[in-house]
């Protein structure tokens, strides 16, 4: 597939792109230049979504089904990534859940393995599973995969100002997991030029946290679609809009 220029058209793929932070990462791509593939977990939020990017002309966007969760849908997008396009050249793994519902608070001695269980699941297996699904089409394209990741999960924010609140347990945890993920990847990959980034956004008005963030998902996308598209990037740090952070 080719640009007017004749020059064959980046791909990336973004996951729990139906809302947030991935619908708005998903769109600048997609204006940039990109062809994005767009996923949701749910294909009539996700079909949607990607429906009305398009409707406003955004640019080249498919919509796929994949629950990070899902198995067989990771392995299905990987299909497709593999069928229809030559490589994948930029992978954003953004799908997240805190585990928190809206309005609730736990104490720290109500949490349960089953609070555990959904945020490792989405914020470290998914990325694990989606990223090594797409490992082949990645080195093919000489690929970049970024991973959102958050200042709260950082070791440093955390011994020194303690969580925010004691429910965040499983959310920080498996960002930090994630984070680690990130360096492992970004070392074993640099060999076959895949670059490996984990990038915080910012603290964005999302459903995450009851569009409380004080910044907007403009914001935060194009720090993030900064990271997917900017050439030399510090290694293995946590990138932020204003550089770098201790992890
Ligand atoms: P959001 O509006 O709640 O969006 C989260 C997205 O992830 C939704 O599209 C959601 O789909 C999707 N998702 C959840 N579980 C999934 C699964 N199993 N498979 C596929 N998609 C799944 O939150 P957001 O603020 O945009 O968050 C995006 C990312 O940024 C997350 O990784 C989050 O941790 C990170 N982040 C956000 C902030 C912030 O201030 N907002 C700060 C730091 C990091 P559904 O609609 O189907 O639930």
């Amino acid at each position: 597939m080719s640009d007017s220029t004749g020059e064959r058209r980046r791909v990336a793929l973004v996951t729990g792109a139906n809302k947030g932070i991935g619908r708005e990462v998903a769109r600048q791509l997609a204006v940039a230049g990109f062809t994005v593939i767009a996923t949701a977990r749910d294909a009539e939020r996700g079909g949607a979504a990607v429906r009305e990017l398009v409707a406003e002309g955004a640019g080249d966007l498919r919509f796929l089904r994949l629950d990070v969760t899902d198995q067989e849908t990771v392995a299905e997008a990987a299909r497709f990534v593999e069928t229809n396009f030559a490589g994948l050249d930029v992978l954003v793994n953004n799908a997240g859940i805190t585990g928190i519902t809206r309005g609730q608070r736990k104490e720290l001695d109500e949490l349960t393995v089953d609070d555990l269980r959904a945020p490792l699941e989405t914020n470290f297996v998914g990325v694990f599973a989606v990223t090594q699904a797409m490992l082949p089409m990645l080195r093919k394209a000489s690929g970049r995969v970024v991973n959102l990741t958050s200042t709260l999960a950082t070791f440093g924010r955390v011994v020194k100002e303690g969580p925010q609140r004691a429910d965040l347990l499983p959310y920080l945890t498996a960002k930090a997991a994630a984070n680690m993920a990130s360096v492992v990847y970004a070392a074993a990959l640099r060999e076959a030029g895949v670059t490996v980034h984990a990038v915080s956004p910012g603290y964005i008005a999302t459903d995450m946290n009851n569009f409380a963030g004080t910044k907007s998902v403009e914001e935060g996308a194009r720090v993030v679609v900064g990271v997917a598209t900017t050439g030399e990037l510090p290694e293995r740090a946590l990138l932020v809009e204003s550089g770098t952070l201790p992890w």
